[in-house]
C-alpha cells in the first residue's frame, strides 16, 4: 500500500502566548477529499499552512508525499531548506486573497511556476497553462491582467496556476470567503471537478452544500484539536459531539 501524500503527527504550533495547534494527528490519502470546518479561530488555516510549511509547527513531525520533516529541530538549516522547498512544489495552495501577481496576465501568473521553479522551456509552458486556463473555463483571457478580472476570475486563475506546478496534493484556504455570494459557484464548481478528476485536496470551507457534496471526510477543528472526523454524510446528520450540533445549528 502506498503512504498517504500528507500525513501529520503530533502537530504543535503557538504564536507568543497563544498556542493555536494543540496536538493534531491527520493524514489524507491520494484521491480523498478532506473538508477542514470549524468555529474561526480554531486554527484551520495554521493547520493547511503547516501542510505545505508556509507556517513550520513548533513540534510534530510532517511528511508531504516523499519528504519527512521533524519539526523544531535547529540541525541541518540547509538540508531542511532544500526539503522545504521540495515539499512546496508538490502542494498547491490557493489562498483567499487570490495573491496573483497584479502586473503578470493570466497566463503569466499560470506559467511562472513552471518557468521559474520547473524551468519549462517557454513553448511548453504556455500550452501547460493555455490547457489549465482552459479546465478552468478561462482561456479567452489569458491575456488579461488580474485588475480587470472579477474575483471568481482571478480565483479560478489562482487554481490553474495552483495545478500547474502539478502538485500531489492542492489546499484551498476558504477559496469563496472573498467573493460576493454570486460568485462562488463558478469557483466551487472547478474544485467540484478536481475532485471528480480524483485531485487529492484539503479545503477549508464554511459552505455546508458544498462540503457536502464534495467531501469524502469532514474534519472539524475547535481551540486547536480535532473534535470530530467522519464521512460528510455522518457528520452532517449524525455529529456525535455538542460543539459539532451546535456549531452545525449557526451556519445553517
Ligand atoms: P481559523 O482558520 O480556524 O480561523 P487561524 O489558524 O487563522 O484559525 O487562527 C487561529 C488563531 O491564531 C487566531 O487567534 C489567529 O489570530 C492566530 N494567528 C494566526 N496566524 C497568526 C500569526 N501569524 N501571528 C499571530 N497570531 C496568528
Amino acid at each position: 500500500m502506498t503512504k498517504p501524500p500528507i500525513e501529520l503527527t503530533g502537530i504543535r504550533k503557538a504564536f507568543g502566548a497563544l498556542e493555536v495547534l494543540r496536538g493534531v494527528d491527520l493524514s489524507v490519502e491520494r484521491g480523498e477529499v478532506v473538508v477542514l470546518m470549524g468555529p474561526s479561530g480554531s486554527g484551520k488555516t495554521t493547520l493547511v499552512r503547516c501542510m505545505n510549511l508556509l507556517e513550520e509547527p513548533d513540534s510534530g513531525h510532517v511528511r508531504i508525499c516523499d519528504c519527512a520533516f521533524s519539526c523544531g529541530t535547529r540541525s541541518d538549516r540547509r538540508g531542511r531548506a532544500r526539503l522545504m522547498q521540495r515539499a512546496r512544489q508538490q502542494t498547491g495552495m490557493v489562498f483567499q486573497q487570490f495573491n496573483l501577481f497584479p502586473h503578470m496576465t493570466a497566463l503569466g501568473n499560470v506559467i511562472e511556476g513552471p518557468r521559474q521553479v520547473r524551468n519549462l522551456p517557454m513553448a511548453e509552458a504556455v500550452a501547460l497553462g493555455e490547457r489549465l486556463l482552459d479546465r478552468v473555463g478561462l482561456v479567452d483571457k489569458r491575456d488579461v491582467h488580474p485588475s480587470r478580472l472579477s474575483g471568481g476570475q482571478k480565483q479560478r486563475v489562482a487554481i490553474a496556476r495552483a495545478l500547474a506546478m502539478e502538485p500531489e496534493v492542492v489546499l484551498f484556504d476558504e477559496p469563496t470567503s472573498a467573493l460576493d455570494p454570486e460568485l462562488h459557484a463558478e469557483v466551487l464548481e472547478v474544485i467540484q471537478e478536481l475532485a471528480g478528476d480524483g485531485m487529492t485536496m484539503v479545503i477549508v470551507t464554511h459552505e455546508t452544500h458544498f462540503a457536502r457534496e464534495v467531501a469524502d471526510r469532514i474534519v472539524f477543528m475547535d481551540g486547536g484539536v480535532v473534535v470530530e472526523e467522519a464521512t460528510a454524510e455522518a457528520f452532517f446528520t449524525r455529529p456525535s459531539k455538542e460543539r459539532v450540533r451546535t456549531f452545525l445549528r449557526l451556519v445553517d
